[in-house]
């Protein structure tokens, strides 16, 4: 899970919390029902984001940095398997 249980903006570990999922552009202005447009956030910084006092642009920049990271250890994953494999002697074949 991208949040780790944690809210994803101040990082409070949400066990005993009740964690919220806010649309990072609300969907009544037309913001959709996905991953990156969603967001998990604690009760205090939901209620920030309500009344405004958390800007949504930055609640945006860290949703796109947490799927840069993850774009990158997945292209990272897929790199290390096309580019080694174990040869019958249980050795590491590495392609160069
Ligand atoms: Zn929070």
């Amino acid at each position: 899970m991208r949040c780790d249980q944690r809210c994803e903006h101040c990082m409070l570990n949400l066990h005993g919390e009740s964690p919220r999922v806010h649309h990072i552009k609300p969907s009544e202005d037309g913001g959709a029902h996905t991953l990156s447009n969603l967001i998990v956030l604690c009760p205090n910084c939901s209620w920030k984001v309500k009344n405004g006092d958390i800007d949504r642009a930055a609640l945006k920049q860290i949703i796109d940095e947490k799927e840069l990271e993850n774009a990158r250890i997945n292209n990272l994953a897929a790199r290390e398997i096309d580019e080694w494999f174990i040869g019958l002697d249980n050795t590491v074949i590495y392609l160069v």
